[in-house]
């Protein structure tokens, strides 16, 4: 059935690939994967299952809601860890699930090891601040508590984890000093649990250097194509394809305008197409006038304001044998309009326009190695 919707075909191969490209540019033992937010977007099932089918044992969601359905996708066969930690009076759930919390804060930390103190098998992990502000321990406190609070736990704190701030810059002052803030507290930490993992880095973090690395990374965005922070020599596949319907194609005369508050004017005679995707669709209105769309190796601008349900772009430069017809697709995301370089033309990034896409685009799951 023809109805004008978009097509969003994500590519399950190149999440194998992305997984594999950043698990040999990582040089420590294991190599996790963060599936937080619906895969970025992309679905738990389909990215869960070929993860785990490559290999990976490591899943990093935000919540507990999201660990309750990765858990339901692979029982016991890998850990689960929640990001944002253990709300009051779910301790009991993460226990009896095997779900393990990263606990990001002292009330947190105490209240876990309060109820969890008779739980043979209680795993967790404790985030630490070194420096973004944003969640975990500050380094005082947790200093203090493997001091005087550690000794009394039976349950197993099985990894300490950091977040850095400014992954994607290398060369910022701020890696090297979380970096020293955490191997500080690490060493500390080991001299009470002396089988503690470490984990600092997600996708841009692995490109910064060894350093870096310690025993489990947590790779994200690279996974699903994103390219903020992650060097060149890692050479990442297109995930995601969204490809637009045309719906009509028009000529306009020079010094005539293109849509909702007519912000572009033809400063020549042009050819334009108007699709069948919008904002709605997770094509974000501020790509206005900014990003561009591919048919046949062409580049082709887009102009004037992105509407709810469709956008328009300058066809001119298409020779006359490739000139567009109603129904014809034509590329906004994938191989040649890259999600990285799009979301910058936007002044965003590639997680935001991945974690958008529209639920009326049409999804389609390919395995294309
Ligand atoms: C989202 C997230 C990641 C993954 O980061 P990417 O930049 O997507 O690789 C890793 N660690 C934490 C704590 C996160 O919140």
């Amino acid at each position: 059935m023809q109805s004008f919707a978009g097509l969003l075909t994500i590519n399950l191969g190149a999440v194998r690939h992305n997984w594999r490209a950043m698990r040999a540019a990582f040089t420590g033992p294991v190599c996790g994967a963060v599936v937080k937010a619906n895969a970025y977007g992309l679905g738990y099932a389909p990215v869960v299952h070929a993860l785990f089918s490559e290999g990976c044992r490591s899943f990093f969601v935000a919540n507990y809601s999201e660990a309750v359905d990765v858990k339901k996708l692979l029982a016991d066969r890998a850990d689960i860890y929640v990001l944002q930690g253990c709300p009051e009076g779910l301790e009991a759930d993460f226990v009896r699930s095997n779900i393990i919390p990263v606990l990001v804060s002292e009330s947190m930390l105490r209240r876990w090891f309060s109820v969890t103190s008779n739980a043979v098998e209680a795993r967790c992990a404790i985030k630490v601040n070194t420096g973004m502000n944003r969640l975990g321990l500050s380094r005082d406190e947790l200093i203090r508590w493997l001091r005087d609070g550690a000794v009394d736990t039976k349950s197993s704190v099985t990894l300490l984890m950091s977040h850095l701030a400014c992954a994607d810059t290398p060369g910022h002052p701020l890696n090297d000093l979380q970096l020293q803030c955490f191997s500080e507290v690490l060493a500390l930490a080991r001299n009470v649990f002396p089988d503690i993992k470490a984990s600092l880095s997600n996708s841009a973090a692995i490109s910064l250097g060894a350093p870096w690395h310690f025993d489990l990374a947590r790779p994200g965005i690279a996974l699903y194509g994103g390219r903020e922070g992650v060097s060149s020599l890692v050479a990442l596949r297109s995930v995601v394809t969204v490809s637009l319907p045309v719906i009509q194609v028009r000529s306009i005369k020079k010094g005539e305008w293109v849509g909702y508050g007519a912000s572009f004017c033809a400063s020549a005679d042009l050819t334009i197409a108007t699709v069948g995707g919008g904002y709605a669709d997770g094509f974000i209105r501020a790509f206005s006038n900014k990003a561009f769309a591919y048919f046949s190796g062409v580049k082709l601008p887009l102009v004037g304001r992105v509407s709810m349900d469709s956008c328009v772009f300058d066809i001119s430069s298409l020779p006359p044998e490739l000139m567009l017809r109603e129904g014809d697709l034509i590329e906004v995301l994938g191989e040649h309009c890259d999600i990285t370089a799009q979301a910058e033309l936007a002044s965003t990034i590639s997680y935001e326009l991945l974690t958008r896409l529209g639920e009326r685009l049409q999804k389609h799951y390919v395995e294309t190695e």
